[in-house]
């Protein structure tokens, strides 16, 4: 089971059925986070880990200030580490003192803008190094189970290379190094006045079509709303329309504008949202009132628009002051409101699961046997990761099912189970041949009846899983009928430990 940020209510709560006293687990996720090097900036996935212990001590500290004001509803009381990763950072020696840092579950990581990033003159695009080191971070263990890595390009590249220069850094970064998502910086890689220019458009079609989330710095409300005007133009344009319903779009920093009313006029798009990073103080009360009162949609609750960011190494512990925020009384929205604005949201936009041109076609298989009350589970989860620490595999990605959009559900109590929306009982994970093109997706979760299941599946074809969201209609008859007739009943657990190498075959 994977456990996370657990807090308490301080008092009953009618309305949304809550009872003082109630404890709930909340799955945390930081959309917007730095590796890599800039000038005096530096930061790798242990430093990303070390952050977020002093972000949770900045938290305890604050939560005894607005203890003391009588301010929260909910307190934060602790953190606990997730088994099956937690497990796996302590395998090894040199991973194990990185297991900390558990406030938070998962975290988008994107370059900075390098001091490797620009393009030499040998032809290559900028970011190449830049994305390579991402993919080397966030698709191999252990930190493949933390952390998503989103690519960045230059589309002014194609001033001075070939016109598609972008795209294809762009292509390699998704398809080849499995990076999941795309950071554009107009400001940073000055083609803020190039954002309606056809280099622009290439790189945003581009990524409508491998349907991946982009995320665009934005300093103000003009840069954000000439990139609204330029999504909507593109919606129009015959050589684009026919994608780009698909392409969702981050608005980093709130465009720093939370008091500006057009942020929320943007925001009403289903497809445009809005990371939290560097708003707090006197930003808090303003963006989540205009939010909760300006974001009328029938296409998407008001929540569902934002996403919590820390923007490190940028910026540092300010982030904790939203976190807490929404445990307050201030906060205008219910406790599934902070579960999403806190990680699900950030989860739903990268619903595509894990894969790369090593794609591999193969029929379904899979292992069942009695969960035990849950006891089966973390043996074969012990067994998963000797077979990642073995050298024939690559941890390359670790997801959890989801609800469907917009059907993310009230939090439950732990004492009804405490199910957050986050399917942490479903874990969808990829492992990479580490000497041959070949990936599969392994299934590991808990079905009703107490019976738990490891399923292998391809990663292309129409037996496979092409989301994470977890409802039959979307998974596919083919997948369930395949999977079904494919399925192997063992004894009991070890059994199924045993019959573990059969699924590769
Ligand atoms: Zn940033």
């Amino acid at each position: 089971m994977i456990v996370m940020l657990i807090v308490r209510a301080l008092e009953d709560i009618p309305n949304q059925g809550i009872m003082k006293g109630e404890t709930f687990r909340l799955y945390i996720v930081d959309t917007h986070h730095h590796m890599g090097r800039e000038k005096s900036h530096r930061n790798t996935p242990g430093g990303a880990y070390d952050f977020y212990q002093l972000l949770w001590f900045e938290m305890k500290r604050l939560v005894q200030r607005a203890l003391s004001d009588d301010n929260l509803l909910f307190e934060p009381i602790e953190t606990i580490a997730p088994s099956f990763p937690s497990m796996m950072f302590d395998s090894r020696k040199s991973w194990k003192r990185m297991n900390h840092g558990w406030l938070v579950d998962r975290t988008i990581v994107f370059p900075y803008s390098d001091d490797y990033s620009k393009r030499g003159d040998n032809g290559e695009p900028s970011f190449k190094i830049s994305n390579d080191k991402i993919a080397g971070w966030t698709t191999r263990a252990p930190h493949s189970s933390r952390l998503i890595g989103f690519g960045r390009v230059d589309p002014t590249d194609a001033k001075s290379g070939p016109a598609d220069i972008a795209v294809k850094e762009l292509d390699r970064a998704i398809l080849d190094l499995g990076l999941r998502g795309l950071k554009l910086h107009p400001l940073a890689q000055l083609f803020i006045d190039d954002l309606e220019d056809d280099i622009t458009k290439r790189v945003l079609h581009r990524a409508a079509e491998l349907q991946i989330p982009v995320i665009f710095d934005t300093r103000n409300m003009r840069t954000a709303i000439r990139i609204k005007k330029i999504i909507d133009i593109m919606r129009e344009e015959e050589a684009y329309s026919s994608v780009m319903s698909g392409l969702n779009i981050i608005l980093a920093h709130c465009g720093m504008s939370p008091g500006d009313p057009k942020l929320y006029d943007i925001l009403k798009d289903p497809n445009f949202s809005a990371d939290t990073s560097t708003l707090h103080d006197q930003d808090l009360p303003l963006l989540f009132e205009m939010a909760s009162t300006r974001i009328k949609s029938s296409a998407k609750r008001w929540s569902e628009s934002l996403l919590f960011g820390t923007d490190y190494s940028f910026l540092s512990v300010q982030a904790a002051e939203l976190i807490i925020y929404t445990f307050s009384r201030n906060f205008p929205g219910t406790l599934a409101d902070t579960q999403r604005i806190l990680g699900g949201n950030a989860l739903s936009l990268i619903q595509r699961p894990f894969r790369t041109t090593r794609k591999t076609k193969r029929s379904p298989r899979q292992l069942a046997c009695t969960n035990d009350g849950g006891t089966s589970r973390a043996v074969v989860e012990r067994a998963l990761i000797s077979l990642i620490r073995s050298k024939e595999w690559e941890l390359s990605s670790m997801d959890t099912m989801l609800p469907p959009k917009q059907t993310w559900p009230q939090p439950l109590p732990e004492n009804k189970g405490g199910f957050n929306g986050v399917y942490t009982n479903s874990i969808l994970t990829t492992l990479q041949a580490k000497d041959m093109d070949y990936e599969l997706h392994l299934w590991l979760r808990d079905n009703p009846g107490d019976i738990l299941t490891l399923a292998a599946l391809g990663t292309k074809g129409e037996d496979a899983l092409t989301t994470t969201e977890y409802a039959t209609h979307r998974i596919g008859e083919c997948l369930i009928e395949e999977l079904t007739k494919n399925t192997r009943h063992e004894r009991d657990v070890s059994s199924l430990v045993d019959s573990i190498p059969k699924l590769f075959g």
